[in-house]
């Protein structure tokens, strides 16, 4: 495995390395370049001096050369997707989906378009506007969907004419650097450059004076941290930080038919998903029939390492996140909840956790009020529709939320959730052509689609006299 940082057109393996574990075995599997400061200034400088060239291109120019990462990529799904399994233990089938997702992403941007627009033409004045890029972007990603949370960054970036320097998680660098070598093949040097090293390498990067706009992705805490140094010099900010999804069964819903579609959306990725459903709120006569089917669907879920065929969900991506899942368990059970638990995990020493349900804990629990990423799903029964729309928006975060139901009702109750998206019978969907982003403490600002894009840019306008 021999990847390394891009930096100014040039594959760097830099001073020293850190480590990267495959999560399933628990145990080291590759080397991945660590940045030095010094790292971290050329890549930023590479990306100054490559921006007058990129962003004098015209728009349609950078548009190609973006389908042309597409294409590119989607010759090396297969390296990119063993690389991910490797790294963050997905199951293969599922990275090979987000490493083709990364390359289509780059053809779903190119298709938009930033116009400038005339807003006043009159005999005496023509007032324009028009799109312009901040310059030099820092572009943080996170180790749950490293490839396409990174694309959905690098990818309007370039079109509105910036240029890049991509941060992977350090726990999961190595398909996103190799994704970077690989773009250096399409575009000019210095366009999109990548480093690699862990929050403090991320920190450089954020608060270099030369950045003018910062794209991250991960955690509150990690999100306020960027916030609050790039107040000092009003630098942009786009944060998409974590989500406590609630999921609002309605009276009358069939709990035994979308007990499978709920499970999934809790599911997806290990619970390692921001939009994942990470509570579940289901009228007080539903709540054990609905309990025990989710149970049945945990019993029967096939863990293992995410390269042989035939596993449906891979170890979590540290032993961090496991311990603190697990803890989070322990303090339910503590509390007085029930807890089941689904299949047996492999005998393998790697961080796995089998999907777990829990139910009867009590108001308050950390269980309700943080997010925890990972396959453990609370489910808590409530009296009032009103009390269960009161729970679901009572914790600091505002990404999404579902109802369940009939949908006229639902959509009704949906106006009542405080947060960025609303899915009605389903949860988690998102789309490129969608607008996604939280509120409150899951973030500020847009990713996605046309309003995605128009983050990127700066409006400057255009006012000429003609007396
Ligand atoms: P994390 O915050 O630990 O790390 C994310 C990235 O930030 C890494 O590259 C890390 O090195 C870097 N980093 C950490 N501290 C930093 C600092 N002070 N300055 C600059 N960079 C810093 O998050 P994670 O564990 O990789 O990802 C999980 C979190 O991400 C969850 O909370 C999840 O909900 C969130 N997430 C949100 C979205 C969304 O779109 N809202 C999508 C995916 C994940």
């Amino acid at each position: 495995m021999d990847v390394g940082m891009t930096i100014g057109g040039r594959v760097t393996r830099g001073a020293a390395t850190l480590p990267v574990e495959n999560p399933a075995w628990a145990k080291e599997f590759a080397r991945a370049p660590a940045a030095s400061a010094q790292d971290v200034d050329r890549a930023v400088d590479a990306a100054v001096a490559a921006f007058p060239g990129w962003s004098a291109l015209s728009f349609a120019e950078r548009a190609q050369l973006l389908r042309d990462c597409r294409t590119l990529l989607h010759r090396h799904v297969d390296e990119l997707a063993r690389l991910l399994t490797l790294e963050q233990g997905k199951p293969l089938a599922d990275a090979r989906g987000e490493a083709t997702l990364a390359a289509d992403w780059f053809g779903h941007t190119a298709a938009l378009a930033l116009p400038s627009e005339d807003l006043v033409n009159e005999p005496g004045a023509l007032v324009s506007m028009e799109h312009v890029p901040y310059g030099a972007v820092a572009a943080v990603a996170p180790s749950n969907f490293p490839l396409i949370l990174a694309v959905t960054k690098v990818a309007p970036a370039l079109l509105a004419g910036n240029t890049v320097v991509l941060k992977p998680s350090e726990v999961t660098p190595l398909a996103s650097l190799r994704m970077t070598e690989l773009l250096g093949e399409v575009l000019p040097a210095g366009v999109c450059n990548s480093l690699c090293g862990g929050p403090a390498t991320g920190a450089a990067l954020t608060e270099h004076p030369e950045i003018g706009l910062v794209s991250f992705t991960g955690s509150v805490p990690a999100g306020r941290a960027i916030a609050r140094s790039a107040a000092d010099n009003f630098k942009r900010v786009v944060l998409e930080l974590g989500g406590n999804d609630a999921c609002l069964v309605l009276p009358g819903a069939d709990v035994t038919a979308i007990a499978p579609r709920i499970f999934a959306a809790a599911m997806v990725n290990n619970g390692q998903f921001c939009a994942a459903i990470k509570r579940i709120y289901v009228p007080a006569p539903d709540a054990d029939q609905l309990t025990s089917a989710l149970a049945d669907l945990a019993a029967a879920a096939r863990l293992g390492d995410g390269l042989l065929t035939g596993t449906e969900y891979g170890p979590l991506v540290s032993r961090a996140q496991l311990d603190r899942a697990t803890a989070l368990v322990a303090e339910a059970r503590a509390a007085g909840a029930r807890v089941f638990p689904g299949s047996r995990t492999p005998d393998l020493p790697g961080h796995f956790l089998t999907p777990t349900v829990v139910t009867g804990l009590p108001r308050g629990t950390r269980l309700e009020a943080e997010e925890q990423f990972a396959p453990v799903l609370p489910v808590f029964a409530y009296d009032t529709v009103e009390e269960a729309v009161s729970r679901a928006n009572g914790t600091e975060f505002g990404l999404g939320g579902s109802v369940w139901g009939d949908e006229e009702h639902a959509v009704s109750v949906a106006t009542g959730l405080d947060c960025g998206t609303v899915w009605i019978n389903t949860h988690g969907a998102l789309r490129a052509e969608a607008p996604f982003g939280g509120y409150r403490s899951s973030g500020m600002g847009t990713e996605y689609g046309y309003w995605g894009l128009l983050e990127y840019a700066r409006i400057k306008v255009r006012n000429i006299a003609r007396p």
